[in-house]
């Protein structure tokens, strides 16, 4: 049976890379189904206006849906946002609905602008072994409230020509958020996506990511997987998907790998 160790703690996980398309959402959906389905309990918040962490996780994201927008205007409670997604019964998600586009822009007037998700998932964070945001692809304002609300980042990096251009830019900024915002923040894990094992590229990426962050970098590799594209547009994580192929079983594999990174002590 399926079983992975509870954390030590509650961990908190930002998945950022300002790159779009590098498995963002895709790790963050496929990692927390496979927890969920080991027996942890699990929150996915949407973070990406565009929503394909809700949609892919199979929760209404229809506008007038209460959402992660409403819950960092307060106009609702975290706790009155989670809904609970159909692949897994103890994964939990707030949505992103389209009103998230704007939320960038009229943070800005905000008090409080850094640190409003931080307030606002003080205390439902409480009830899961793992939260995990799925962050947009920008490093603006949303951004700097899911890295202030968290302690650990996962950085999915494409092994694909440029996946290494803007990691610098990225690291800056998580010192910068560190320094001045979140003395906790550590990037604790990077995930290689979309490896293609027929080409040289994909090698070369991979060396050079372990090279240069060493055991940060999961032993698993994400291959490039019809199976893993496919899944979301039938509202469903690979996991559920197509349980027995290579993309499933390799996130099962990352996700075990990050269980038992931070696990507690046998008692
Ligand atoms: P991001 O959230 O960083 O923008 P996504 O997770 O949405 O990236 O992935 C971008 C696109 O690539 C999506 O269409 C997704 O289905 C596809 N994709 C992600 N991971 C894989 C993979 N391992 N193999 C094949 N396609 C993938
Ligand atoms: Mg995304």
């Amino acid at each position: 049976e399926l079983t992975m160790p509870r954390p030590r703690h509650r961990r908190v996980f930002s998945v950022a890379n300002q790159k779009g398309g590098v498995g963002k959402t895709t790790t963050t959906v496929n990692i927390a189904v496979a927890l969920a389905l080991a027996g942890l309990h699990v929150l996915v918040i949407d973070l990406d206006p565009q929503g394909n962490a809700s949609t892919a996780l199979g929760v209404e994201r229809t506008t007038g849906t209460p959402s992660i927008y409403e819950v960092l205007i307060g106009e609702y409670t975290a706790a009155e946002a989670i809904q609970t997604c159909p692949d897994a019964p103890r994964l939990g998600c707030i949505p992103a609905t389209i009103d998230l586009a704007g939320a960038e822009i009229e943070l800005v007037g905000m008090e409080e602008r850094e640190s409003r998700l931080k307030k606002a998932i003080d205390g439902v964070e409480a009830e899961f072994d793992y939260v995990f945001i799925d962050c947009p692809p920008s490093l603006g304002l949303l951004t700097v409230n899911a890295m202030v609300a968290t302690h650990e980042v996962l950085i999915p990096i494409q092994c694909e020509y440029y996946a290494l251009e803007g990691l610098g830019q990225l690291l800056r900024n998580i010192d910068l958020v560190k320094q001045h915002l979140n003395t906790t923040l550590d990037v604790s894990t990077i995930l290689l996506t979309m490896y293609d094992g027929r080409t040289k590229l994909s090698d070369q990426v991979a060396n050079e990511v372990r090279n240069h962050f060493g055991p940060k970098v999961l032993a698993s590799v994400i291959p490039r997987s019809v199976k893993i594209s496919e899944a979301p547009g039938y509202s469903q994580s690979v996991m559920t998907y197509d349980p027995g192929s290579r993309g499933a079983m390799s996130y099962l594999d990352a996700a075990r790998e990050i269980a038992q990174r931070g696990a507690k002590e046998p008692s």
